[in-house]
């Protein structure tokens, strides 16, 4: 068994799940779990759900502070980790002690892409990535009319469902020519389309954004479109993607490339820093990705755990697994359709409730289903299996 101080900087999904992976192996060193935030560590994905309809702070946070100290993990909050001290093996903050490590994992996650437009720091602009915005955005909700998202992806699309839900005018923007493009086939696309439409949002395709514009008091008015014409908004919401925070590692000297790059046991280039979750860019298919969702911070944190644990490398190989929920839709995908050249569709789209099959080269290598959820179960035991591209196998049902 390995022993030594882990410190680990980052206390969202992956962090988190180190740490208490760690212990729950049976990890005899001590553990530190950093975060820049003050609050106790939570998870995200409610923040653009069931947080903004009234979910309890509380439910919020994975585990309340007690469970840090039952288990011998320090959590340093409001501790900004500014450098690697690679020689000294030490994290070092702003200001405040340096604090050594034997086995670092950065799990430093990842931080809403800046959109750079004009306008983009006017009074009632939001992001939706931090408890510190949802509770903003819940709080600005009550007092506006007029709604505008920029970036028709899984958040914003999410939000927009709440926004609608709760009686305001819609507009999603979107300069793509499809919704969901990096994540979703065009099925799929289509599909939640029709169905923002049908619920009274309006949506804009192939509309790239010009600036936001402000009123008196800078409070925002408006957005303009490329083609001059004006949306009437006084709350808008910018989502639109995510960069890794890979800053650390690159001051650090760590090899990094849209994600810090790590091996299959997801080691950096340097055999003592791990790096697992939003940030961490791995081998995934002959090719190298970064996969934010939830399923893939917390399986990558299982593995680190594992190795450091049992002193033996253990590689991470789960296929990718996200879902989303936008009003009573719940669409749930296993692995990643890019690269697929055949697609079928199970069941019925008008109904509500499908699947679409993604293959290539005759093997099964994503399942996106929408209200499905025995189809979901089947394709995580059959995606990336050999041998299993039938249709008649994934229809759980
Ligand atoms: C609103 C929203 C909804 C989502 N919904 C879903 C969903 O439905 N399904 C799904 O699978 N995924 C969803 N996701 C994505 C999912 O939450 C992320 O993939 C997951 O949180 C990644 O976990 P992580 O630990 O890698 O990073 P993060 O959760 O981003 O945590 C990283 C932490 O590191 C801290 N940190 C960074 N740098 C430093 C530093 N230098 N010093 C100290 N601390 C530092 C940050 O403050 C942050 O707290 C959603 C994300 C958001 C924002």
């Amino acid at each position: 068994m390995t022993q030594g101080q882990v410190v680990i900087v980052g206390a969202g999904h992956a962090g988190f799940t180190a740490a208490a992976s760690l212990r729950r192996n049976g990890y005899a060193g001590a553990i530190a779990l950093i975060t820049a935030e003050s609050c106790l560590p939570y998870q995200r994905p409610p923040l653009s759900k069931g947080y903004l309809d009234g979910l309890r702070e509380d439910r919020l946070s994975f585990r309340p502070e007690h469970f840090y100290e039952r288990k011998g993990i320090e959590l340093l909050r409001a501790y900004r980790v500014e450098e690697i001290d690679r020689t000294a093996k030490a994290v070092v903050p702003a200001s405040g002690e340096s604090l050594r490590y034997d086995h670092l994992i950065l799990a430093t996650g990842s931080t809403p892409q800046a959109a750079r437009l004009p306008g983009n720091d006017l009074d009632g602009v939001f992001r939706l990535h931090r408890r510190a915005d949802a509770d903003a955005l819940r709080e600005r909700l009550v007092t506006v009319s007029e709604v505008v998202i920029v970036g028709g992806g899984f958040i914003g699309l999410e939000f927009a469902a709440h926004a609608r839900g709760r009686g305001k005018n819609v507009t999603i923007v979107e300069a793509a020519d499809r919704l969901m493009a990096r994540a979703v086939t065009p099925v799929m696309s289509e599909f939640f389309l029709r169905e923002h439409v049908s619920a009274g949002s309006q949506v804009l395709l192939d509309t790239p954004v010009a600036r936001l514009v402000g009123g008196d008091g800078s409070r925002v008015q408006g957005v303009e479109l490329h083609d001059g014409s004006l949306v009437k908004a006084d709350l808008v919401v910018v989502g639109v993607g995510v960069r890794a925070n890979t800053g650390l590692a690159e001051r650090a000297g760590l090899a990094v490339n849209d994600g810090v790059l790590v091996d299959r046991c997801l080691r950096t280039s340097d055999p003592d820093i791990f790096a697992i979750g939003d940030c961490a860019s791995y081998p995934y298919r002959n090719r190298r990705t970064r996969h934010e969702c939830v399923e893939n911070a917390v399986g990558q944190a299982h593995a680190v755990a594992s190795t450091l644990t049992s002193g033996e490398s253990q590689p991470y190989r789960r296929t990718p697994v996200f879902w989303s929920d936008q009003a009573d839709l719940k669409l749930q995908i296993v692995g990643d359709f890019s690269g697929s050249d055949r697609t079928e569709v199970i069941g019925d789209p008008a109904g509500r409730s499908f699947s679409v099959n993604c293959y290539r080269d005759g093997a099964l290598i994503a399942v996106e289903s929408v209200n499905r959820p025995s189809d979901h179960v089947a394709a995580r035991k059959l995606v990336d299996r050999s041998g299993c591209s039938s249709p008649a196998q994934v229809e759980g049902s």
